[in-house]
């Protein structure tokens, strides 16, 4: 038995309702980002948390 079965993917065409940056935790408006790393999409505030996350997914894969 996995985790891996629950995929609840909302649809981000309307914007009902916040969503949190997936790095600091504020919230994502329309001047958000995303970014899928690995099968995994992410949504950011600004840019900057989009490039943090990615750096920290990356030296986590290398320091593997
Ligand atoms: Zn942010």
């Amino acid at each position: 038995m996995t985790v891996d079965d629950v995929e609840c993917e909302p649809s981000l065409d309307g914007t009902e309702f916040a969503i949190a940056s997936a790095e600091c935790g504020n919230t994502v408006d329309t001047e958000g980002e995303s970014a899928r790393i690995d099968e995994t999409v992410s949504h950011f505030c600004c840019g900057s948390c989009r490039s943090r996350f990615e750096e920290q997914y990356k030296r986590l894969e290398e320091g593997m």
